[in-house]
């Protein structure tokens, strides 16, 4: 597949879309795709209306998505659900943050809980990873075999890590998390914002514990 503009990317198996190929439109997220033979997954849906649109000039039609993982239930990650309406692929969220998406979107049609993801997942050669901390039911979602971790807005590249003072948000959760996150091996680290990393994520994901354990009280 050609690559539309400079802000996309591959990381391993994921193309990554920038946040910044959403700039101007609205406030965004990064947006990573994986294909699974004919059809394509989307993680987190970013904060673009058009994302349909974005995806087609890709080569992505909307008919071919098979499923929407999101993260945490923030209006930029979720937002662009809308534009895939009309296709409406199975978005999967946390029940803990789905009134927070149903904030932004309201009454899509298909959704689940990652309890009903798991087949799916294992298929991906992924699995889902409670984080709470930025949102009661942010989840990351962990490559075992690339050693891959798509983390939402609990952990980005450089040290930083994820808000807590927004409702639902939990210093101890964030604290627990980050913990539990720096437990394992990340070589590529595909955060909800800012840049990736395609090595050393572990690296990342230590520096943010120490920034957290000195910034919030668990
Ligand atoms: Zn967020």
């Amino acid at each position: 597949m050609a690559l539309p503009s400079p802000l996309v990317s591959r990381v391993g198996r994921f193309l990554v879309i920038h946040e910044e190929s959403f700039a101007g439109v609205s406030i965004s997220s990064n947006v990573y795709v994986l294909r699974d033979e004919g059809s394509f997954y989307i993680f987190d849906a970013s904060g673009h209306k058009s994302l349909l649109s974005y995806l087609a000039s890709m080569g992505i039609h909307g008919s071919l998505i098979a499923g929407v993982f999101l993260t945490h239930g923030h209006y930029d990650h979720v937002r662009g659900l809308e534009s895939l309406r009309e296709y409406s692929p199975t978005a999967y969220i946390s029940s803990r943050d789905r009134q927070l998406m149903e904030e932004t979107v309201r009454g899509y049609p298909s959704c689940s809980d990652f309890s009903e993801a798991k087949e799916v997942l294992s298929r991906l050669g992924l699995v889902s990873i409670p984080t709470p901390g930025h949102t009661p039911g942010s989840t990351c979602f962990y490559s075992p075999g690339e050693y891959l971790l798509i983390s939402g807005d609990t952990v980005f590249t450089d040290g930083y890590f994820g808000r807590t003072d927004l409702p639902g948000g939990s210093d101890s959760d964030m604290l627990e998390s980050l913990e539990r996150l720096s437990g394992m091996r990340v070589e590529s680290l595909l955060p909800g914002h800012g840049p990736v990393a395609s090595e050393s994520g572990s690296r990342h994901i230590l520096d943010a514990l120490s920034c957290a354990k000195g910034m919030l009280r668990g």
